[in-house]
């Protein structure tokens, strides 16, 4: 997937070289990642503590201006003369660490059709959105501690399972995924009781990561009611390691579906904020070839980041640099274009049939990968989120 690391995308990872080695901020170019700090001298106005970094961390606390000044610096010096030999290596060499300190971690529910997949599943004769679905984007906090960077094993998770003569205790049966595209936050806090008006969330929001939300579906069904999700989302949320800077998508932003009833004024926006990136599902199971399973494009969602942004802080509550905001579940309407196991087997009836193996939930062994990359109408040269994988352990 090194295929569109380009100097017009120029994402950031924390790179480790070798086991034993510490991890570095680098940005990946090419089939190359490059370390940043051995680029302080030609980086005139960039304070050198921003890049001789282990991670983003300290870039993301910084404000837009710092982050757009940095990376044009590094476009210009790149293209000029290159990466310092020194500070490159291959990417298929390098181990990867999470991109940045997760702060909060929210997950929403922003997809119409998702939504709509799972009320006619679980609600067939009600209306599958409940009444507050178009009015406001639905989510929930979930556990920070457990975000993981893609490559890192997934234990299946143990818990409480219902069944016909009351729960029982154990692994889940029903592990699933959800697809998914997150964004980071970085830019000095609001103010406690400050809300962040929409017109400001470009200055707030850093860039995107791609996103499995691991989900086991019998320990949520059991568990959800009237609290929401708990346990049977928070043992594990894999993230891709290279974070696309907003800058890297401006080409690639458009606009979203029209939004009816029209939401009230904190959510409107006249900007695109929609984005045109391509998402793929594989699955492989153990000893078997990889299959993709299901094919989408972020563009359709309903609600959009600077709307979830908007809304997270609308109560006053602050954001921090290092909060990560995923999408929720991101489908289409049709078969094979779902992004979750529940509604591509639509609950079971229709087990996908991969090569020499039939799957409705994930089993051990099973190796999840999630790739993104931008849509070509824009002309210009696709921008890739890379990839995000994860193995399911017994
Ligand atoms: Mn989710």
């Amino acid at each position: 997937m090194a295929d569109g690391f380009t100097l017009a995308n120029l994402p950031y990872g924390s790179i480790r070289r070798a086991p034993a080695a510490e991890a570095r901020l680098c940005v990946a170019l090419g089939t190359e990642a490059i370390e940043l700090a051995p680029l302080a001298k030609r980086l005139d106005g960039i304070p050198p503590e921003l890049i001789d970094a282990p991670n983003l961390d300290r870039l993301l606390a910084a404000d837009a201006i710092v982050w757009a000044e940095l990376r044009e610096a590094l476009q210009r010096t790149l293209a000029a003369d290159g990466p310092p030999p020194e500070a490159s290596f291959p990417l298929d060499d390098a181990l990867p660490c999470l991109p940045f300190t997760v702060g909060d971690y929210v997950d929403f529910y922003s997809s119409l059709e998702h939504a709509t997949n799972l009320g006619r599943m679980f609600r067939p004769d009600a209306d599958p959105l409940l009444p507050n679905w178009r009015h406001l984007p639905v989510g929930y906090h979930g556990r920070s501690g457990t975000v993981v960077v893609s490559g890192t094993p997934v234990r299946r998770p143990r818990g409480q399972r219902p069944g016909p003569d009351g729960p029982t205790w154990g692994p889940s049966a029903r592990l699933d995924i959800e697809l998914e595209l997150g964004f980071v936050t970085a830019g000095a806090p609001n103010q406690l009781g400050e809300p962040i008006p929409i017109d400001r969330a470009r200055e707030r929001i850093f860039g995107f990561v791609l996103v499995n939300d691991w989900s086991a579906r019998d320990i949520q069904a059991w568990e959800y009611q009237p609290l929401g999700p708990f346990l049977g989302k928070s043992f594990a949320t894999s993230i891709s390691p290279w974070v696309v800077p907003l800058a890297a998508l401006e080409a690639h932003r458009v606009a979203g579906p029209a939004q009816d009833p029209s939401p009230l004024e904190y959510l409107r926006t006249s900007e695109p904020w929609a984005f045109d990136i391509e998402l793929e599902v594989a699955l492989q199971p153990a000893g078997h070839p990889s299959r993709t399973i299901a094919r989408t494009n972020a563009r359709e969602l309903y609600w959009n980041p600077a709307q979830q942004l908007a809304h997270v802080a609308s109560n006053g509550a602050i954001v921090r640099p290092g909060d990560l905001y995923a999408s929720g579940t991101i489908s289409g309407s049709h078969n094979g274009t779902q992004g979750s196991l529940i509604e591509l087997t639509w609950n079971g009836e229709r087990p996908l049939q991969l090569n020499g193996a039939a799957r409705i939930f994930l089993e051990d062994g099973d190796t999840v990968t999630i790739s993104g990359r931008t849509g070509a109408e824009a002309g210009g040269e696709r921008v890739a989120l890379g990839q995000v994988s994860g193995q399911i352990l017994g």
